[in-house]
């Protein structure tokens, strides 16, 4: 079976629409601002790519764009303006950032109950507790596929390739709440096919292609692949070698068109429950 990400997020897509109109309605505007510091290509292309998609549902949408030789200190003040700006949601800060920019500083600039994308260290801190501000999006986006698939977590083998703070990590503290055995594999993990072997759940999030074979899956697996290559002859891939591993696994993503559009759509339900937060405490006051 294919996990087919770009249907769901449709879905999800049009149930915000719903959400985003109620709210318009009852005068709160779902806003979300999006900083992008230089001229990254790639990164110009997921900002336009994520106005895009507010624009999609009726979120509305702000982008800040700074110099690459920007002094760290304007982008604070932006973020510092944004965090007071009631109107403001959402603010997620595009990565990577310049080398004169310390990231983890940059992100706990952002208020918590205004960090869409889930990366300050409370947050994940939270997450690991049970009770996150939001669940970084694309975790939050295999978790909807999973769900979507019916997938039995309680008691599952879930094996996570990678241990990144945006990815591997918040994917298992997700996996690790709804009951599921966590193994976290990465680069130093001595025998990598013994241990997804293991796995009835294996979400792969390291960015190489075709790292995992239909000969390391488990027959009857399900397999999430987050990982985006783009190939010299301009394909994009992911870290599973689709080929070989489609036929073992019960379920498996593709990529493109996989968990991709699941991480916006995640990034555009964290925006609209912001504002459905800040509703909710206008009315309580
Ligand atoms: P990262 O570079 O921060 O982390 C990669 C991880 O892979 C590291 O933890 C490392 O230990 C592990 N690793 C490296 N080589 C390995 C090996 N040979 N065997 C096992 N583990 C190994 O990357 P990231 O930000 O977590 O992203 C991972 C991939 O997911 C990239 O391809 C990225 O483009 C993609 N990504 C996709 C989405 C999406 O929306 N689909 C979102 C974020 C990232």
């Amino acid at each position: 079976m294919i996990l087919d990400g770009k249907a769901l997020a449709a879905r999800v897509r049009a149930e915000l629409k719903t959400s985003v109109a109620r709210l318009t309605a009852q005068g709160v505007k779902p806003t979300l601002a999006v900083i992008l510091v230089g001229d990254d290509p790639a990164s110009q292309v997921y900002v336009r790519n994520k106005i895009a998609a507010c624009g999609d549902v009726g979120i509305e949408s702000r982008a800040f764009r700074f110099p690459a030789d920007c002094a760290p200190a304007e982008v604070f003040a932006a973020i510092d303006a944004l965090n007071a700006d009631p109107t403001v949601h959402g603010i997620l800060v595009q990565l990577p950032l310049p080398p004169q920019f310390d990231e983890t500083e940059v992100i706990e600039r952002i208020a918590l109950a205004k960090d869409v994308d889930g990366f300050h260290a409370e947050n994940l801190g939270r997450l690991w507790q049970g009770r996150h501000c939001f669940a970084p999006c694309t975790p939050a986006g295999v978790m909807r596929l999973l769900a979507e698939a019916t997938v039995d977590l309680v008691g599952a083998e879930a094996v996570i390739v990678g241990r990144s703070n945006i990815v591997g990590k918040p994917m298992a503290a997700l996996l690790l709440q709804a009951g599921a055995t966590v193994t976290i594999a990465h680069s130093r993990t001595r025998d990598l096919a013994a241990v997804t072997r293991r796995a009835d759940v294996l979400v792969v999030a390291v960015g190489r292609p075709g790292l995992v074979t239909g000969a390391m899956i488990k027959p009857g697996a399900v397999v999430i692949d987050v990982g985006i290559n783009r190939l010299d002859d301009g394909r994009l891939v992911g870290d599973v070698d689709f080929a070989s591993a489609e036929p073992v696994a019960k379920a498996i993503t593709p990529v493109p068109g996989g968990v991709g559009p699941m991480t916006i759509a995640m990034l555009l339900a964290n925006t609209v429950t912001a504002a459905e937060r800040q509703l909710q405490s206008q009315d309580a006051s």
